[in-house]
This record gives structure tokens, sequence and C-alpha cells, in this order.
């Protein structure tokens, strides 16, 4: 029997996004979902979410995988290790997204938004710490059962996905347990494509682990809350969600929640430090 024989079903990922170093909070989710797919047997699929095309640098694309590849980080499946469920870099993967966008079109849950506002240019990243997109209040949002025009394309005008208001999304997460959020309360309505014809972090992430079958998404704590909200993505999409595990984020000496810019404790200082992955591991 060969090893791949021996795999189970499970797939997890590690999804890196190239807008500048990796540091030592990434490292740790990763580690994380590294330890998570073994224990299981599972495979391991590198996902290059490149979506941004302002704030990609295919730089940042080379030291991602350097840096990774130095910490210990092996993956099954990525851009440089080939797949089934390939291409593997986002900025390639646009027919998946808008095969998800027609489908929520089809069955009315999202709608054209004129709005601009800053929390549009944020709809391509994930919202990590104190960078979430504001409650919409609804300016362009349609009356229910009210016909969009027939459209053929996102581009052009902003997509929101028009969130049950009122409802309670529930799921437990491996790691925090039981989990609560107020649709139209915790979150509005949220970007899914944004005017300029790229699609956002939310839509592209579910259309993604749903297209890569993926069963368990391993990430930082602060996307709690877009969990949720992929949740609906889910159910409007009619794909089976993932399994959750969020890992507790590493804050610095202040409590500041590790960003790209403390470039201090960015995988490649701490390495030119002289530093061993092992002793990083050490103090976790
Ligand atoms: N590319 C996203 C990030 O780096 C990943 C978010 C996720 O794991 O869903 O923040």
């Amino acid at each position: 029997m060969s090893p791949e024989d021996n795999k189970t079903n499970y797939r997890g990922r590690l999804a890196p996004s190239p807008t500048g170093y990796l540091h030592l909070g990434h490292a740790r989710t990763f580690w994380t979902a590294q330890e998570r797919a073994e224990a299981q047997g599972g495979t391991l699929v590198l996902r290059n979410e490149d979506l941004d095309p302002g704030r990609s640098k295919p730089e940042f694309v080379a030291a991602m995988l350097e840096d990774m590849h130095w910490f210990g980080l092996r993956w099954q499946e990525g851009p440089d290790a080939g797949g089934p469920f390939g291409p593997y870099n986002q900025g390639e993967r646009k027919s998946v997204y808008l095969e998800a966008w027609r489908k929520l079109l089809a069955g009315g849950f999202i709608y054209p938004c004129k709005c601009s506002r800053k929390d549009i240019q944020q709809a391509l990243h994930a919202p990590h710490q104190g960078e979430d997109e504001p409650v919409y209040p609804g300016t362009c949002r349609p009356t229910a059962g009210a016909k969009t025009d027939e459209v053929v394309t996102p581009a052009g005008v902003h997509w929101r996905f028009r969130v049950p208001v009122g409802e309670i999304i529930s799921f437990t997460d491996g790691c925090f347990g039981s989990q609560k959020f107020v649709a139209g309360e915790d979150f509005g309505d949220f970007v899914v494509w944004r005017n300029d014809d790229v699609p956002a972090y939310q839509l592209a992430v579910v259309a993604d682990d749903a297209a890569m079958q993926i069963t368990e998404v391993v990430r930082g704590a602060d996307l709690l809350s877009s969990t949720a909200r992929q949740l609906l993505l889910y159910r409007a999409l009619g794909f089976q969600p993932p399994a959750f595990y969020h890992c507790p984020l590493l804050t610095d000496e202040k409590g500041v929640r590790l960003a790209k810019r403390n470039d201090a404790l960015s995988l490649r200082a701490l390495r030119a430090r002289g530093l061993k992955p092992e002793q990083i591991r050490a103090n976790w």
C-alpha cells in the first residue's frame, strides 16, 4: 500500500496572503494546521491568497514559500506542488468565483450597491482584528423579493450579500467551543464583489474551500465572525461547510495582535538573528 492509500479524507489548508512577510503569528497558526492534518493522516493544501491586485506582490509570494519551508511547514498540494484541485493561486481562479456569484445572483441572495465606502476597499482581504466592515446601513438594499435587473457580469457596481437580519448564526469551533453571532448586529450585508471586478475575501474563501474539498479550516481567532458570514454563504450556495478551528492570536508585549508591520517578529528577521524554528516552537 502506498502512503497515498493511507490518507484519510481530512483536508486542511494554509492560506497566506502575499502582502508582506509572514510573522510568528502566521507560523503558529500554520503549525497548528499542519499538526492537525498530520494527526489525522490527512492532506494539507497551500493556497496563495493573492486576490488583492494592489497589495499582493510576487516578491512576497517567493518570500512566503521560502519562510514556510524554512520553518518546517510541508504541504502536499499547492502552487509549487501541483495537485488535483488547482490552480492554487487565487489570482487564477476567477471562473470559480464567478460561478459562485452567478449562483448567489440566481438565488436572490445578493444585490448591487453603489455606495463608495472604505469598507469596500477593505473587502478584498480577510478582516483581521480592528479591520472589520462596519454594519452596512442598508442604503442600497432592495425590498425583499424585488427583482434585480438582468446582469451578466458583476463588474461596475459592488455586490452585497443580504444577511437574514436577526438570525442567530451558531457553530461549534474546535478550539473556542460554542459560538453565536447575530446577523444584522454583529455584521451586516457584506461585500462579495467589488465594482472593479475583484471578488471579496468572504466569497473567494468559501468558493475555494468548497472547491478544494477542505474538511477543516484552521485560522486565527479574529476570523470567528467571518466564519458566521461564511456559513451563510455555504448555505446560500448549497455547499457543505467544513469544520472550523480558530487559533488564539499571538500578541506583542503591549497585547497588540501581531501584524505584517511587526517586522521585528517576521520569520525572516528571526532567522536573520540566528533563531532556529525549533527554538521558536519551544517557546509556545
Ligand atoms: N488569506 C487570509 C489571510 O491571510 C486567510 C484567511 C483564512 O484563512 O480564511 O488573512
